[in-house]
């Protein structure tokens, strides 16, 4: 696929594509942005075009994605392209210094078709200290026939010393409008749903692309349940879903999505940006609420949610917090207790 195929990032390619033409290209490249909005697939796309066995025939540099080459590089057997990137089945991903060893006696050779030997190193800001070092020595004195590609999404984990040494450049999450069209063009879903996904995922193209509708779908009603009037007037109830939902792994997933549905509650409140609103086709319902809940206490648990989500991994008692948000949401939403005579 050529870098057409892309969504967002017009500036970023352009300038990848002057730099082509221009045989200005670095040893080192370094993308840099948030996670999963097409940074790595933009490094593919480099690598196709530079490699593009019938590559276009316009004044810009560009891959077929159909050749041998390309394919090849798609599906990662080129033998003059190699990705290293962390073992995402470890509790703890890490690039090792073995995988940058094995790269590098790999560069020593020349290439066997192209004129580079491109080496992408995805999550770059994952290696440890010894890999690290290891690519440092590297790319002091790189070999004249390679490229290093290297992304990462958290560029203050990557050492500076190997931050000096690559041509940076920065990739900005693609317009949410565009994330929908892509979404609407390649899964062909209902603009509803790409609308939906882009605004759950904030525009992070390679996430949504991967989430199953069809399940965030189904997370979303469930959440829009736990909020209705019926639900949160008994404490019984309450008492109960928090127990049920911690004891099954849930209790995260549930705070988020109240979080969002509280978020979208405020929007409309102080009567904010519509286009920001994720449960949009639940207007109407929100509106309702909107009458007679308290932004004060909604923002209070917002940020409630938000310490718990960052102590989730310690210890913690998650059916207490959901407890203590449910009945903080009752009140907010001026919700009388069922048994309580108002
Ligand atoms: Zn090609």
């Amino acid at each position: 696929m050529p870098f057409a195929d892309i969504t967002g990032h017009e500036q970023s390619i352009s300038l990848l594509q002057a730099i082509l033409c221009n045989g200005r290209l670095a040893h080192a490249h370094l993308f840099y942005g948030e996670a999963r909005i097409g940074k790595s697939m933009t490094a593919v796309r480099l690598a196709q075009a530079l490699n593009c066995e019938q590559p276009s025939q316009t004044e810009v540099q560009d891959s077929c994605g159909r050749c041998r080459s390309c394919l090849q590089i798609a599906a990662r057997t080129h033998p003059d392209y190699f990705v290293i990137e962390p073992d995402p089945n470890a509790a703890t991903p890490q690039i090792k210094i073995e995988q940058v060893r094995e790269i590098e006696q790999q560069l020593v050779y020349l290439p066997l078709v192209g004129e580079r030997k491109i080496c992408l190193i995805d999550d770059a800001d994952r290696l440890t200290i010894g890999a690290a070092n290891a690519l440092l020595k590297t790319l002091e004195e790189p070999p004249g026939h390679s490229l290093f590609i290297l992304v990462t999404s958290r560029l203050h984990a990557l050492p500076i010393t190997i931050r000096s040494r690559c041509q940076a450049l920065r990739f900005t999450t693609p317009a949410r409008t565009q994330v929908e069209a892509a979404l609407i063009l390649k899964q062909e879903i209902p603009p509803a749903d790409a609308r939906f996904l882009a605004v759950f995922t904030d525009g992070r193209i390679g996430e949504a692309l991967t989430v199953n509708i069809a399940e965030v779908r189904a997370r979303q009603q469930e959440c829009l349940t736990l909020v209705k009037p019926e639900r949160l007037t008994s404490s019984g109830t309450i008492l109960s879903v928090a127990e049920s939902l911690a004891k099954t792994d849930r209790g995260e997933e549930t705070l988020a999505w109240l979080a969002r549905w509280i978020r979208d509650l405020v929007i409309v409140m102080v009567d904010g940006d519509q286009d920001q609103i994720l449960h949009l086709d639940q207007l109407a319902d929100l509106r309702r609420y909107a009458q007679r809940a308290n932004v004060d206490t909604l923002l209070t648990i917002l940020n409630d949610i938000e310490r718990t989500e960052q102590q989730a991994t310690r210890h913690l008692n998650m059916q207490m917090a959901l407890e203590t948000t449910f009945l903080r949401l009752r009140e907010a939403l001026s919700l009388v207790p069922a048994g309580v005579s108002a």
